[in-house]
């Protein structure tokens, strides 16, 4: 819902392109209006707030996007509803890859605060020469640690920390179970937080945002559908007896136009561990042409993609662009 691909393109740097949601612009505005009613400061204030934490978002989304421009992931930024996302063309492929491009962010975030820090320390001058500039300091500063710590300590999903803590389970469980432990770990944390935000700063933002939160981690426990997939590991040359008897079955679905038991049978396929490079084109056309048939196109396309350009698929993704009307997901 709220992290749909789509958005205004803004600019393009070193092959980066930033887009920026409707949410965003609107979460803003909040933040321009709302600042001086809060009895914080001036309609000024609220603007050079808003500007902070813009940069500062784009500096931790810069730090993600070239780590994953390097493993040549094909990132996009989405300045969005609760914060920057980097998006990717493709999934990392492997956990360490991904938890670099993870990491990369609230580091750069931090470095990115020393240095303003430093501004600050040694160059009053510069900052104390208007209003202005001292506040943008400030806000500059604060904004870049705050959301750098966020992201590196607080397990929330999808959020860094979320993703990181998510990567780390994996390590110590089945992927399935690593699942449910990170999802499960992200409400718990994000319900504190929210509270502490609520009464301590009254930020009802803080409040939104954790419900939006809840819903999400509520709704991803519901369904089978793996919070990674990994296109072709190093232990990818075989397929598990397993595997075959899930793409049997997922087949069957398939012929028997049972497209949710297909998609699921898929995801499962995915969550269960890496297949080999034609097994998982074969997931990859079952996940999008069931996808497509039960009316998610946006999700379908991801899917189809992937998947190697047969009759069934290429019929798939013209339907996927006919029902979407022409809006072209970004990356
Ligand atoms: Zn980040």
């Amino acid at each position: 819902m709220f992290f749909e691909r789509s958005g205004l393109h803004i600019f393009t740097f070193r092959g980066i392109d930033v887009l920026v949601s409707f949410w965003y612009g609107f979460l803003m505005a909040l933040v321009v209006f709302l600042w001086p009613s809060l009895g914080a400061g001036t309609f000024v204030g609220g603007v050079i707030l808003a500007i902070a934490i813009t940069i500062s978002l784009l500096v931790h989304d810069f730090g993600h996007a070239f780590v994953a421009k390097r493993y040549n992931l094909g990132p996009t930024i989405m300045l969005h509803a609760f914060g920057g996302f980097t998006l990717t063309d493709r999934e990392a492929r492997s956990d360490g890859e991904d938890a670099k491009v993870l990491l990369a962010g609230p580091l750069v975030g931090l470095v990115f605060a020393g240095i303003v820090g430093l501004v600050m320390l040694f160059l009053p001058g510069v900052v104390a020469a208007s209003p202005v500039t001292s506040s943008l300091f400030q806000g500059l500063f604060t904004v870049s640690v705050v959301w750098s710590l966020v992201n590196l300590f607080l397990p929330i999903y999808p959020l860094d920390g979320g993703r990181l803590f998510h990567l780390v389970m994996r390590r110590f469980t089945s992927a399935e179970k690593a699942r449910r432990i990170a999802l499960n770990a992200s409400i718990f944390t994000v319900i504190p937080v929210a509270i502490i935000g609520l009464l301590q700063f009254g930020s009802f933002l803080a409040a939104i945002f954790a419900l939006y939160v809840i819903m999400d981690n509520v709704n991803s426990l519901k369904t089978n559908q793996p919070l990674v997939m990994r296109s072709g590991g190093r232990s990818s040359k075989k397929a598990s007896s397993f595997h075959d008897d899930l793409l049997e079955e997922a087949n069957e679905a398939m012929s028997e136009q049972d497209w949710r038991e297909a998609a699921r049978l898929a995801h499962h396929m995915r969550a269960v561990g890496s297949m080999p490079e034609k097994m998982a084109e074969k997931v990859w056309t079952i996940l999008g042409v069931a996808t497509t048939e039960m009316g998610e196109y946006e999700e379908a396309m991801n899917y189809l993609k992937r998947a190697p350009k047969s009759s069934a698929v290429k019929k798939a993704i013209r339907r996927c662009e006919d029902e979407m009307g022409g809006t072209k997901a970004a990356g």
